[in-house]
């Protein structure tokens, strides 16, 4: 997943919102008429508005991108690996300074990340200060507390943008929800347009809602308790790691 499938599924983005939203306007002219029909109309520019600006919000956000170390951190380092070089059991030539990286597996440990003892991604030669600090391949730099990359936003989430994706995610899941239910007033309804505009998109809505309202419900509570899903996915799985800051 490169910079090209990076721009094209920005744009399915918004090709999904612009249809929706013009099918959104034309169906509904036939199923209300007068003052409610201008409510509606203002209702779905209103959500889509702030879900745009939601959208973009997260996408120029600041992840927690590890910092380039200092002359200092970089021989600390240097020293720290040279007088107890770690190795990982499964991958002997591979130092567990050097994995963490959210392509590859397993999970190293992180408990040489202590805040006293520097570490440099040796990928993008970031100081990583906090345990949760993973390479994202994409992006090719270093994130605290990674939660995952979307492709959607071409931005990783991580310790400091993760409020707002789960801010932005509660806003799409309620745009399709909107859209979910005027699909569902359009259908059976009489419509110089027939009827497939409204079943193609209840249909699509449909797809959309349950697995957006469940992402909404998961990363409210993973910002609630100060985690990511790769630490709940990681504990799920038997390696632990801790929460943001420990
Ligand atoms: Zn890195
Ligand atoms: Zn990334």
């Amino acid at each position: 997943m490169g910079a090209f499938e990076h721009r094209f599924a920005h744009v399915v983005w918004w090709v999904l919102h612009i249809t929706g939203l013009a099918a959104l306007c034309i169906l509904p002219s036939d199923l209300r008429v007068g003052e409610a029909v201008k409510a509606h109309h203002w209702l779905v520019a209103v959500a889509l508005s702030i879900n745009v600006l939601a959208h973009y919000a997260v996408r120029f956000s600041d992840p927690g991108w590890a910092s380039p170390p200092s002359p200092a951190d970089s021989a600390q380092a240097a020293a720290s690996r040279a007088a107890a070089p770690t190795f990982l059991p499964s991958s002997p030539s591979v130092p567990t300074y050097v994995t963490d990286c959210e392509s590859a597996a397993p999970l190293a440990t992180t408990a040489a990340l202590d805040g006293n003892n520097p570490v440099l991604c040796p990928l993008c030669g970031c100081l990583r200060r906090a345990p949760a600090t993973t390479h994202c391949r994409y992006c090719n730099r270093c994130v605290e507390g990674f939660d995952h990359h979307c492709m959607w936003l071409g931005v990783c989430v991580g310790t400091r943008n993760h409020h707002l994706f789960a801010r932005y995610i509660a806003v799409q899941a309620a745009v399709v929800l909107l859209g979910f239910h005027y699909a569902l007033t359009a259908c059976g309804r009489p419509s110089p347009y027939g009827y497939t505009w409204a079943y193609a998109i209840l249909a699509l809505m449909g797809l959309l809602v349950l697995p957006l309202g469940f992402l909404t419900v998961a990363h409210v509570l993973l910002v609630l308790t100060g985690h990511n899903s790769r630490q709940r996915l990681g504990a799920a799985s038997g390696w632990v790691g801790g929460a943001r800051g420990e």
